[in-house]
């Protein structure tokens, strides 16, 4: 019955397309199931406050998308007719963010909403840099207009928690139910003034399952390289989002699909070509959404460690060749790919010496003898660095074993440990002549020098 109902309205929906400009369809409750109940108490609360004070205020955007095709919000954002400042009135916990197009930030117990005053229709004396791309737009505007500036016909969508119902202005629940993406106006010219919007393309139909529609799909290739004006620290924030969607497989694949790799992390379409770098790579994003769609976390320095971690041994490997010893030469290769990526994308000092540490450590896990194990266990990323060495293994790159040798080294008790510990390893002076001679010391090497070795003098390197 409800089904049936629902169908109806949605059909009507399609039927009515016509609707006058900027006269929206209103979808009842009963024709979207979203109930009050189902949004953030932060973004009825804020909504509650805008409304009392005779503002328009409706939860907008990705969550009544994420709602209607029964997927969890990330967040809940809200739009409204009052300016800035009168929302700051309503709202004691809030203040303002930004400073190109204000919006305020309302702290409603644990939760941030995000609140945006409506946006007005791009002038023609909008500021855009040579290619198109959009620098100014802080002209605030009524809500037809705010749908129209949106990106995709499903990011369109305002819900009231008053009425419960949807106002839809774009044809948006249609275009979910058919499962297609829709950009709102011009394709090409919606992505010249922002380029990001491609990526979005990508991300969101990975993540809802959506396919692009022809129209908005087919300029992407030819607009791709639009990208490289976007500034880097925008593209690294639509990348982790990309990364971190639960569907980084996918929005990969799909970024290829589309010729959207190139440009976008500048190592990625070399790591890819490389059939080793390849599958550590998707094995790496595989891992993360598992964890995501798990509940965990995943920190960005794990991904961007995995990510750059080929293009690191290539480099590593390189240095060693010409001639440095072998943690120097790793140094140096950690420096070279974090300097190429940091040119396009800002990764940022703290995510760059994070991503560092992961690396350094995996030189340190194939000494198991004497004290050092130790230290390697209380390193502050061991965890991370610890995963990192099991992909590895899982990759085929170093022995499964060696992740196997952690894991039981973590879990046994002390007595069980010390017993775990390879015997001592060779004095300072045999070692420098091995590390002449191999990249990184195995755990055959390491067996073998003990066997001439004198305990002390290890100890003491230990230290
Ligand atoms: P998610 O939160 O799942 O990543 P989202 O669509 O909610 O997806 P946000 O970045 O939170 O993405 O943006 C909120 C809303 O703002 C979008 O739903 C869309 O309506 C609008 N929006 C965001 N980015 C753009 C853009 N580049 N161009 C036009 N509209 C945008
Ligand atoms: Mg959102």
């Amino acid at each position: 019955m409800l089904r049936k109902f629902i169908n109806r309205v949605l059909t009507l929906g399609n039927k009515t397309r016509p609707v006058a400009q900027g006269e929206p369809a209103i979808i009842p409750v009963e024709g979207h199931g979203i109930r009050r109940a189902d949004i953030s108490s932060g973004s009825r609360r804020v909504c509650e406050a805008l409304s009392e004070r005779g503002y328009k205020a409706y939860v907008v955007g990705g969550a009544v998308r994420d709602l209607l095709v029964g997927a969890h919000p990330k967040d809940f954002d809200v739009a409204t007719n009052a300016t800035p400042d009168e929302v700051r009135r309503c709202l004691r916990r809030s203040r303002l963010i930004g400073r190109r197009f204000q919006i305020v930030h309302a702290y409603m117990g644990a939760e941030v909403i995000e609140i945006t005053t409506f946006r007005g229709a791009l002038g023609d004396d909008a500021k855009t840099d040579e290619h198109g791309r959009v620098l100014r737009d802080n002209v605030f505007g009524n809500q037809a207009e705010d749908a129209a500036r949106r990106d995709f016909t499903v990011n369109a969508l305002y819900f009231d928690p008053q009425t419960e119902q949807i106002l839809d202005y774009h044809h948006g629940v249609a275009d979910l139910k058919q499962k297609t993406l829709r950009m709102i106006g011009d394709p090409k010219t919606r992505y010249r003034e922002d380029p990001v919007r491609m990526l979005r393309a990508v991300r969101l139909a990975a993540k809802l399952g959506l396919s692009i529609d022809p129209a908005a799909r087919r300029p992407i290739r030819e607009m791709a390289e639009l990208l490289e004006n976007v500034p880097a620290a925008r593209l690294f924030d639509e990348m982790l989002k990309l990364f971190t969607s639960g569907h980084a497989v996918k929005c990969l694949q799909q970024l290829r699909a589309e010729g959207l790799h190139h440009g976008t992390l500048p190592l990625l379409d070399v790591i890819l070509r490389e059939p080793q770098g390849e599958k550590f790579v998707m094995l790496a994003l595989a891992n993360t959404d598992q964890r995501i769609r798990q509940g965990k976390s995943s920190s960005p320095s794990f991904l961007f460690a995995t990510l750059l971690w080929h293009e690191v041994t290539v480099c590593w490997q390189r240095i060693q060749q010409e001639g440095e010893s072998t943690i120097p030469a790793l140094y140096q290769a950690m420096d070279e790919v974090l300097k190429a990526q940091g040119e396009k994308l800002a990764i940022t000092r703290r995510i760059a010496s994070d991503v560092k540490e992961i690396w350094a450590l995996q030189p340190r896990f194939e000494q198991r003898a004497g004290k050092r194990p130790y230290g390697v266990l209380e390193h502050p990323r061991f965890r991370a660095a610890y995963d990192f060495l099991c992909l590895r293994g899982e990759a085929g790159e170093v022995d499964a074993a060696l992740g196997e040798w952690w894991t039981n080294f973590q879990n046994a008790d002390g007595e069980a440990r010390a017993q775990m510990l390879l015997p001592a390893e060779a004095p300072k002076k045999k070692r420098r002549r091995r590390r002449k001679k191999s990249s990184s010391a195995s755990d055959e090497t390491a067996h073998e020098t003990t066997r001439n070795t004198s305990e002390p003098d290890a100890e003491q390197d230990d230290e």
